[in-house]
């Protein structure tokens, strides 16, 4: 190659590559998001050239990124149909001038104060390919120049030369990888796809990857063969995106299956967030609740989604990422690494949050107590309490959704202070009215006798242990309704949310409670009539309970044992002895 020049890397860039080649971390897949990343940043401007110069993508119209993998000889290769990089620009870019982001990130890194996901934050993304890569050649071409081949083994040096073959790419780049042999497994079929899906779900430009698909075929072995070999992958060269298969017309001979390889398209939803809403079908809406959210001070789009089934272990794993929020920085993935990012009664939620602007080249730590990320997290907790109050005007899907989280909510409503009150619309109890068998606290005041000033309710262990209760007899017989708070959190709840709407919770099953205020007459006959009775059984049950007194709580059962205003009710003596400390 005559035109073959060779160039030292930055003393920098160098000193960045061997700590990658020799870099034990783990999470070596990232290579793919930065080539990704590039690959759409590419895209992005030659298109946006475009919007001024009708000529700009004269050379090749497609604006797309193909990913092709071939595990005999270990390469990988993406292509994108960007704005390519002239022989200039191929030169700076990659390898002779260091982005002050270098220093920056190779500090960082000594002090542990990045790790190497972060690579792409600091502007060296790029080199991350050498996490799994011995040697890489970028073919790329550029409106403004012909196409070269840059090519390293990542030692100190690379070189560049004039492509012999001509101009092929049109117009773009293309990275081939050729794979260190303890990372060829990133090269099989499924695991290739499984990144790309990670890493490219919301990039705006359709990515293909080469795959062969199993398919059943009703047409005759002899144009199987020919079929198979129409479209097989050219030997020579990766296959162009026009050799992806044609429907075939079907002829009604016989069914085999076949492996057809060919071009399939992995990111096959928009990212719903830039569609217009009014494009969204219902059915897109389905399973996601959508929020469109602009912070005068964030700028980021999220979409939340409240799975309909609640895990099994939804109160238990804390320490272990959840998983369920995903950060997007202008549609490339950052992580899904948060710790406790919603709290912890709202952990059964998903959420793609896509940011503009994250100062990003610091630690996941740190980027999380950001000011910003806190501001993104308030909006999501408020929307998410908005969108379940949205699903509270369907009776038959609330009530699914509150047997898989009702607990959740009244555990928000005893921890988190800020948003009680919004929480406490939302939760329901069963109740002694007939008129259905859940009412929330609202509705309850709404159905409030006039002389009525607290809320009744009573605790248990179920519906049917507290209806035979003697302590609602009373109640229920003058038409006051009772709540029956049959869950266990249900004590605390009402402990830490001693109140809604103005009125007061009243335990049954404490104090002295007049139910018939103004029955004062009735009252002192009774209190006389049985005046004997009350005082002998105050002696011989002296050591058991504080005092006997008549009381109308009562209908047909001849007495009931009530805690004192401030003390244990039955119930909860009950919970407190199950407690193991
Ligand atoms: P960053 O993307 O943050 O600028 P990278 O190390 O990932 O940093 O890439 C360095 C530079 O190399 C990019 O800014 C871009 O100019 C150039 N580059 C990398 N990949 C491509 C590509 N596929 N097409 C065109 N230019 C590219
Ligand atoms: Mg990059």
């Amino acid at each position: 190659k005559e035109t073959e020049e060779k160039f030292e890397f930055q003393t920098e860039v160098s000193r960045l590559m061997k700590l990658i080649i020799n870099s034990l971390y783990k999470t070596r897949e990232i290579f793919l998001r930065e080539l990704i990343s590039n690959a759409s940043d590419a895209i992005d401007k030659i298109r946006f050239l475009s919007l001024t110069d009708p000529n700009a993508l004269k050379a090749n119209s497609h604006l797309n990124i193909t990913i092709w993998t071939d595990p005999v000889n270990k390469i990988l290769t993406i292509t994108d149909s960007g704005v390519g990089m002239t022989r200039q620009q191929l030169k700076e870019n990659l390898g002779t001038i260091a982005k002050s982001g270098t220093s920056e990130f190779l500090n960082a890194l000594e002090d542990k104060k990045a790790d190497m996901n972060l690579i792409g934050q600091f502007g060296v993304g790029f080199y991350s390919v050498f996490l799994v890569a011995d040697k890489v050649i970028v073919t790329t071409k550029h409106n403004d120049d012909d196409q070269y081949i840059w090519e390293s083994q990542a030692i100190n040096d690379f070189t560049i030369a004039k492509d012999p073959r001509g101009n092929t790419l049109g117009r773009g780049t293309q990275i081939k990888l050729h794979f260190k042999d303890d990372a060829v497994t990133f090269l099989e079929d499924d695991s290739i796809r499984n990144l790309i899906l990670k890493y490219s779900e919301f990039i705006n430009f359709p990515i293909w990857l080469w795959t062969k698909r199993t398919e059943t075929i009703s047409i005759d072995a002899d144009e199987i063969d020919k079929k198979d070999s129409d479209n097989a992958k050219p030997d020579s060269d990766e296959p162009k995106i026009e050799d992806a298969p044609e429907d075939d017309e079907k002829s009604d001979v016989k069914t085999k299956t076949i492996e057809v390889p060919g071009w399939e398209l992995m990111n096959t939803q928009k990212p719903i967030w830039t569609r217009e809403p009014k494009n969204v079908t219902d059915i897109e809406y389905e399973n996601f609740y959508m929020s469109f959210s602009k912070d005068s001070e964030v700028d980021f789009k999220a979409i939340v989604y409240i799975p309909s089934r609640a895990p099994d272990n939804l109160f238990q794993k804390v320490q272990d990422f959840a998983r369920n929020i995903k950060l997007f920085v202008k549609r490339v993935f950052i992580t899904d690494e948060f710790l406790d990012f919603v709290p912890k009664y709202l952990a059964f939620i998903k959420a793609i949050i896509d940011a503009d602007d994250l100062p990003l080249n610091v630690s996941r730590e740190t980027l999380q107590q950001h000011r910003a990320l806190q501001l993104i997290k308030k909006r999501i907790i408020k929307k998410t309490l908005d969108l379940i109050a949205d699903l509270k005007n369907d009776d038959v899907k609330y009530n699914k959704f509150l047997k898989e989280f009702g607990t959740s909510l009244k555990v928000g409503a005893i921890e988190d202070n800020e948003n009680r009150k919004k929480i406490a619309h939302l939760l329901k109890f069963p109740s002694s009215y007939k008129g259905s068998n859940w009412t929330t606290i609202d509705d309850y005041i709404s159905r409030m006798k006039k002389d009525q000033d607290k809320m009744y309710f009573v605790t248990g262990s179920s519906v049917e242990e507290v209806e035979k209760s003697p302590f609602i007899e009373g109640f229920v017989a003058r038409g006051y309704e009772v709540l029956y708070m049959v869950e266990p959190i249900d004590e605390m709840l009402v402990q830490h949310m001693p109140g809604h709407g103005g009125k007061m919770f009243q335990n049954i099953a404490k104090g002295n409670i007049d139910i018939d205020k103004d029955d004062f007459e009735g009252k002192a006959q009774l209190k006389f009539k049985f005046a004997k009775l009350t005082e002998w059984m105050q002696t011989i049950l002296v050591d058991q309970v504080e005092k006997i007194i008549i009381s109308d709580r009562l209908v047909t059962s001849p007495c009931a044992v009530v805690a004192s205003e401030w003390g244990w009710t039955g119930h909860m003596e009950k919970i407190m002895a199950a407690q193991p400390f």
